[in-house]
């Protein structure tokens, strides 16, 4: 597809061509996931240059998240697909005697992926799995803040795969724009909750479903753990999920920490050596953390840290180097609760701890705010975790790591309220791209009575 020249006769065609049914044959599914895999197996090399280029990614960081998790999921499809296709068995009522009924999985039809930057592979190749999966065409718009990103995926998918039912569109928010214009039988969306909002509206026209994959302030309970093991864990698990993951730019980052008072400044303390081991004495020089996407995120992350308050409350980092769009693992213990920093989502490097005196407060902290995509809780104490468990709501919940469930195809990635509406990975995926349709089979043979007029109140009885 060239530009958008022509947009709305090459979306026709590929209404068209799903019409055909070729895209149904589980021989062409398998066939286009083959072709995916050997789209991110041959092209390997250019995915790491191009996430460094975009996000001055490293690629072992590159290669677990991106590639790595991308060729698992792939695998998986390949592994389930005859299964997930096949229909499942149901029953009717004892009224329709000599029956049976199933439910038939069918492809939805002509679906819109719109993913964003920080995982600009992962984030556009998921969903797209479970929509070649399940039987549709599809369009791919990627992000425009990774553009070496979305021009390997335009320029290069393609050649691996059926053209007529895939397509990759390069563009900003007027191309998107102009293909909410248009008519999907569902619309996939990875970003914002803001432009989440304009995808719902635009939705409304058609009546499109939609997935709308989004962000918001995920938090980490920490308990006051007494085990050095346990606190070594922790901590390596908390810097790793956050500042080794795109620098903090991913949804399901730690966006802040819930600690109790007396246990903050140990942490702290544990933090400060394990983020020099992890990423060296100066992360800038070792390239062992991402930079942020752009000038704009970067005055984004700088503006959250203006507040004198917020200044007041770094404990480590909080050196920023604009040429090179690097921002120093920072930490903040305590900044206001009102400032920008604890009422939008970070989306980058900026680690605040808030301190509690119970850490039991923490669950009225967090229900205070909306529904987040991920908790996480550093807890032993099993009362505490079945609490946290019934008494708070989010996308998902993780005892004692964070960021693991998004590599984990048995359980569905996405968010809740404010976080995001539908659900992926695994079969998940494949069922959010199909219906399942309801088939019912009756005999000829015997009938009730009672089921037809003339009515009268002996057939109530019965
Ligand atoms: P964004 O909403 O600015 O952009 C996302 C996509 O929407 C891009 O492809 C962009 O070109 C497109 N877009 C922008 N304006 C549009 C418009 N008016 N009409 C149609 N399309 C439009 O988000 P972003 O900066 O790419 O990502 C950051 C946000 O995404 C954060 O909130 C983050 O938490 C969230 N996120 C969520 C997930 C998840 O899986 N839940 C993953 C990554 C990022």
């Amino acid at each position: 597809m060239e530009g958008v020249k022509g947009l709305e006769s090459d979306l026709e065609a590929m209404r068209q061509y799903f019409r055909s049914g070729k895209t149904k044959d589980a021989a062409w599914r398998q066939s286009q996931l083959k072709g995916l895999l050997l789209f991110i197996k041959e092209n390997e090399k250019h995915i790491f240059n191009a996430l460094k280029k975009d996000l001055g990614k490293h690629h072992v960081e590159a290669y677990r998240d991106e590639v790595g998790t991308v060729t698992k999921s792939i695998n998986f499809a390949l592994h389930g697909l005859k299964e997930w296709m096949s229909s499942k068995k149901a029953k009717l009522p004892r009224v329709a005697l000599l029956s049976s009924a199933e439910l038939v999985p069918e492809p939805l039809g002509f679906v819109l992926i719109i993913s964003s930057w920080n995982f600009p592979f992962g984030l556009s190749l998921e969903p797209l799995i479970g929509a070649i999966a399940a039987g549709n065409t599809a369009v791919l718009k990627p992000s425009e803040l990774a553009p070496a990103s979305a021009s390997l995926l335009a320029n290069v998918l393609p050649t691996y795969l059926d053209n007529k039912a895939v397509k990759v569109l390069q563009g900003g928010p007027a191309v998107g724009e102009r293909l909410l214009q248009q008519k999907w039988d569902k619309i996939f969306f990875t970003g914002s909750a803001r432009v989440g909002r304009i995808i719902m509206s635009a939705a409304v026209n058609h009546l499109t479903p939609t997935v709308l994959e989004l962000g918001g302030k995920s938090p980490a309970v920490v308990d006051s753990l007494s085990s050095s093991w346990d606190r070594q864990v922790t901590v390596n698990r908390i810097l790793v999920s956050k500042f080794g993951a795109c620098a903090g730019q991913a949804c399901i980052a730690i966006d802040y920490i819930l600690v109790e008072k007396r246990f903050a400044s140990t942490l702290v303390e544990l933090m400060k050596v394990m983020i020099k081991k992890m990423f060296g004495e100066n992360p800038r020089e070792t390239n062992t953390i991402a930079r942020i996407v752009n000038q704009q995120h970067f005055l984004r992350l700088k503006n959250l840290l203006k507040d004198p308050a917020v200044q007041n409350s770094i404990v480590y980092g909080g050196s920023l180097d604009e040429k090179n769009l690097f921002i120093d693992p920072t930490i903040l213990v305590d900044p206001p609760l009102d400032a920008a920093i604890m009422t939008e989502e970070i989306f980058g490097p900026l680690l605040p701890i808030i301190t509690l005196d119970n850490v039991e407060d923490s669950i009225a902290f967090i229900n205070s705010k909306p529904k987040p995509l991920a908790i996480y809780a550093f807890i032993k104490n099993e009362k505490l975790k079945r609490r946290m468990l019934s008494e708070t709501s989010s996308g998902s919940l993780v005892f004692n790591d964070a960021v693991i469930q998004y590599a984990a195809d048995s359980l569905p990635f996405g968010g809740i309220g404010e976080s995001g509406v539908g659900k992926y990975h695994g079969k998940f995926s494949f069922d959010t791209f199909s219906h399942y349709k309801a088939v019912a089979r009756r005999s000829f043979l015997t009938d009730f009575w009672y089921r037809f007029p003339p009515w009268n109140d002996y057939k109530l009885l019965l």
